[in-house]
């Protein structure tokens, strides 16, 4: 979580141009934001708690400056206040810096540094490193403090840190992105790329325990446990800028569902080599694990099941938090398949690490293909899908769920099978997204803008969609939203039924249609109003929205509604659907 940007070149407007670059990341956290500059020999910071979208650049004047780093934060240690957010100084003011995740055990540092006088004025863990890093630059150069204070850092992190009299930006990274961009003679490091893509789209992505210096138009790198000096290389990327931004589109989100049109066909246009060569590795495994966290990890409980139905071949489920708690059944014949929009949630990773001590082969299914954890796979497996930015996931998460239906049909040999039934899918979407359905939808939120909680049942593979569903609604619109298992209401939660709570009963052609209908009438006999997703009506429905059928992709196709639902019910509520509180996009913490 949290976005860092920091610039070094000729331009002399830095602190501007690091808030622009800033307002890219803000989808990785936005309760606070600040920047630090080096202006006349001196360091300045601007701080300010809020999003830094509301920031004109009226509102405050920058002094000149070439030199510049800031940060949007997404707080973990200590509260929403402008003395917490970033940029934090050490405790002689030279040293400044910004910091993305957890110093884990910084408690014992700040100890071992308030003894030897060190004051703190935050509470947060990231101003401890920099206290830390004036303590080795007492005896020590800066670059070799960051090199120690570094290493005694327990958990993940991205740094970003400047020196009062040193013209130079050091960052340094273990487990959460940092990326370079490379100008003309000038340096953008960013926690994301398209923070920099109007500027350049040339980059070089530092990896673990490596630092970075970029000092008088040069850059160079460092590996800090061979302790070497390494060589990067620059790569093009082709992200265009339009594909980052939101056009004519009051909101990422509502953009997002709407590129669903194009977005599942680049999905199932994989390179089908890749799709046969992962279908071979789940065949000849022994014991296949999917994991995932939040609406990934949903997605990674619906490929369980569309395993089980096409290929008849059982899979593991898990949690990305939950797996090391599977470790004890990992051996080197297993294989770990992870699902992520961004590939740097640190819950997945860390399953990832776990799973490679004990030699275990990984697949990633990912849209961000630099990300660490595609970097760190044996096979990856693209979404394609472009930048998502909206914190609530939407066509990476149909672009996931048509690519394990692909890889379901692919084991068992009907790879060809599978692409039609998805092309199939694909193709109804613009009976879905269009503003004749929306309005449909619309006409339901307005109904149920009020209500206080609200429940969605499925069975089969749409169980895990009552699941992802309920995340949908949940983040965005912040009613109280749950999803069961159709055949679980009458084990305990259809006591939460009263007079016109809203139930969303999702239907599919399949075999568990006549018993979903079972329960949704049992539902409506408490009172509840029943709100049918289905491609067709029944009587028990008191609110219809039609998806086409789409047989073993139903799980695709389901979503698409709720998703609207979901947005339109955030913006009647006046809530902002792209950044939701408490939340952000890419959970690099754990
Ligand atoms: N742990 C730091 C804090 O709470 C950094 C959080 C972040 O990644 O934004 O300030």
């Amino acid at each position: 979580m949290c976005g860092i940007f920091a610039y070094s070149g000729p331009r002399n407007n830095a602190p501007l141009l690091v808030v622009e670059g800033l307002k890219c990341l803000e989808y990785r956290g936005y309760d606070s934001w600040g920047v630090a500059y080096q202006a006349k020999g001196d360091i300045k910071i601007y701080k300010k708690v809020g999003k830094i979208g509301d920031f004109k650049a009226k509102d405050h004047k920058f002094e000149t400056s070439s030199l510049a780093i800031g940060h949007s934060r997404w707080a973990t240690h200590g509260g929403v206040n402008r003395v917490n957010a970033h940029p934090h100084f050490s405790e002689n003011k030279e040293i400044v810096l910004v910091h993305n995740g957890i110093f884990e055990n910084y408690l014992d540092t700040k100890k071992f540094l308030e003894k030897k006088g060190h004051k703190f004025i935050s509470k947060t863990d990231t101003e401890v490193i920099a206290h830390l890093i004036e303590e080795h630059a007492k005896t020590h150069s800066f670059e070799d403090s960051v090199k120690m204070a570094i290493k005694e850092i327990e958990g993940r992190y991205a740094i970003v840190v400047i020196k009062e009299d040193e013209n130079k930006i050091i960052a340094a990274r273990k487990g959460s992105p940092l990326i370079i961009g490379v100008g003309k003679n000038e340096f953008f490091i960013a926690s994301d790329i398209p923070a920099f893509l109007k500027y350049t789209n040339k980059v070089i992505y530092l990896d673990d325990n490596q630092i970075c210096t970029v000092e008088n138009k040069k850059i160079s790198f460092f590996d800090n446990i061979k302790e070497e000096e390494v060589k990067k290389r620059i790569i093009e990327i082709e992200w265009d800028i339009e594909s980052a931004e939101k056009g004519e589109h009051p909101h990422f989100m509502i953009k997002e569902i709407i590129e669903q049109k194009d977005t599942l066909n680049r999905a199932i246009n994989q390179d089908p080599k890749v799709i046969e060569q992962v279908a071979k590795e789940i065949k000849k495994a022994f014991g296949t694990y999917f994991i995932g966290c939040g609406t990934a990890g949903k997605v990674a409980l619906v490929g369980e099941y569309l395993f089980a139905k096409i290929s008849k071949k059982h899979i593991n489920f898990a949690f990305g938090s939950e797996f090391p708690y599977h470790r004890q059944f990992l051996t080197n014949k297993t294989l770990l398949i992870a699902v992520s929009q961004s590939g740097e949630t640190a819950d997945t990773l860390e399953a990832i690490e776990i799973a490679k001590e004990k030699g275990v082969k990984i697949v990633s299914i990912v849209n961000v293909e630099s990300s660490t954890m595609a970097r760190i796979s044996d096979i990856v497996i693209p979404l394609k899908a472009g930048p998502e930015k909206a914190v609530a996931s939407t066509k990476a998460t149909t672009s996931q769920l048509a690519i394990l239906t692909l890889l379901a049909y692919a084991c068992n040999g009907g790879i060809l099978e599978g692409k039609h039934l998805l092309i199939n899918a694909a193709s109804q979407i613009n009976d879905m997204i269009n503003p004749r359905y929306e309005d449909h939808i619309m006409k339901l939120a307005r109904k149920i803008k009020n209500v206080e909680s609200m429940y969605i049942i499925g069975r089969g593979m749409n169980y895990p969609i009552a699941l992802e569903a309920a995340i949908k609604l949940q983040e965005v619109s912040y009613i109280h939203a749950e999803g069961f298992a159709g055949g679980e209401l009458k084990h305990g939660p259809i006591a939460l039924i009263s007079k016109d709570t809203p139930v969303i009963a999702l239907v599919a052609n399949d075999d568990c249609k006549n018993e979903i209908i079972s329960n949704a009438t049992e539902v409506k006999a408490r009172g509840g109003y029943i709100i049918g997703v289905s491609p067709e009506n029944h009587e028990v429905f008191d609110y219809w929205i039609r998806v086409p059928d789409a047989g073993n992709a139903s799980p695709i196709l389901n979503i698409i509604p709720i998703q609207i639902l979901a947005y339109q019910l955030a913006v009647l509520r006046k809530n902002n659907p792209d950044m939701p509180r408490n939340l952000a996009k890419s959970v690099t913490v754990k």
